[in-house]
């Protein structure tokens, strides 16, 4: 346990060392800038150029381990979309990238929070919101193995981000493999992902998404993907483990999801819910919301908190956003 603590610590260490050097290097090229521009009219001004801002601010990652964490699950805020990054001693997971323009996004972060390679992607589903940023975190990152659910012909895309992915992992020749409810991907000592659903075949696509539980000591964490109501009540019916502390709330928190019944079966203290500011959907629902409120469950919003950092030592678990610092 000593070891994970250590190796998480020894990752973001380096990832800090590396922000603080790209800060220097940003402060350096202020102070130049400034010194011409005082140079020319006579006054102090140091006003950057917008692009110039864009390297005064490099990705890092929200959270400052301690070292004592057992498990760090990263909700990047990539706008209307999902992205999940579990860390556990040497082994990282991502969960979906967003959208095509949020794949760099997601790739700066992962450097920043010191991932190197990743043991297991998971596509959870073939939507733009959830694949489209997949490509670059697979061309930039090794990748061991991809976990997809497994299509019928007549539900394969033929959209271009579906096409793009597909090349993608057939041009780095990553393993696929089809998603079936009971995988289990230890990750760590005491520190296990178990896939949930998909359990039977389902219309539509949101449906399909894979579900999957995060275990780690005392502290287990759900993430839903997209799936709606359907699919909460086959986990029901199969008897499934779905009690979590921490759910990330399928669809966006959209009232097709998170049911009244499946919050109960849940129960979780803690709701992450990954929208876009403004989005076209209304998400998250009042309705959900309400449910959520009505149950005490506290929620993060990565539309309002931007990235949601949860990290678990086995027994308890603690809150880092990135708009509102630590909880
Ligand atoms: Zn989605």
């Amino acid at each position: 346990m000593r070891k994970v603590s250590r190796s998480i610590q020894k990752r973001i260490r380096f990832a800090g060392k590396k922000v603080r050097l790209l800060y220097t290097a940003a402060v350096l090229a202020a102070v130049l800038l400034g010194a011409a521009v005082l140079g020319e009219n006579g006054y102090l001004s140091i006003d950057l150029p917008g692009w110039l801002g864009e390297f005064t601010q490099p990705y890092q990652p929200v959270a400052q381990l301690t070292g004592e964490e057992v498990a760090a699950v990263h909700f990047i805020d990539v706008g209307q979309g999902d992205s999940v990054l579990i860390q556990a001693g040497e082994a990282a997971v991502l969960i979906d990238a967003g959208e095509r323009d949020q794949g760099q996004k997601v790739c700066e972060y992962l450097k920043a929070a010191g991932v190197q390679q990743l043991d297991l992607v998971i596509a959870t589903h073939p939507h733009s919101d959830h694949i489209g940023g997949l490509p670059d975190v697979i061309e930039q990152f090794p990748v061991e193995e991809i976990l997809m659910p497994d299509l019928p012909d007549e539900m394969v895309p033929t959209t271009a981000v579906f096409q793009r992915l597909v090349e993608s992992v057939e041009q780095q020749q990553i393993p696929v493999t089809a998603a079936s409810a009971g995988m289990e991907y230890p990750l760590a000592e005491g520190v296990c992902l178990t896939v949930l659903a998909p359990l039977e075949p389902e219309e539509d696509l949101n449906n399909v998404s894979v579900v999957c539980r995060l275990d780690c000591g005392a502290n287990s964490f759900l993430f839903c993907g997209d799936a709606e109501e359907p699919v909460e009540e086959a986990l029901l019916d199969s008897a499934a483990q779905v009690k979590a502390q921490v759910l990330k709330a399928g669809h966006h928190g959209s009232n097709t999801s998170s049911s009244g019944a499946f919050l109960d079966a849940v129960s979780p203290s803690i709701a992450v819910i990954s929208c876009g500011q403004g989005n076209d959907y209304g998400h998250p629902h009042r309705e959900v919301l309400d449910r959520l409120s009505q149950r005490a469950v506290t929620v993060y919003r990565t539309d309002q908190d931007g990235t949601v950092v949860l990290t678990s030592d086995g027994q308890s678990i603690a809150v880092q956003t990135e708009t509102g610092g630590a909880q």
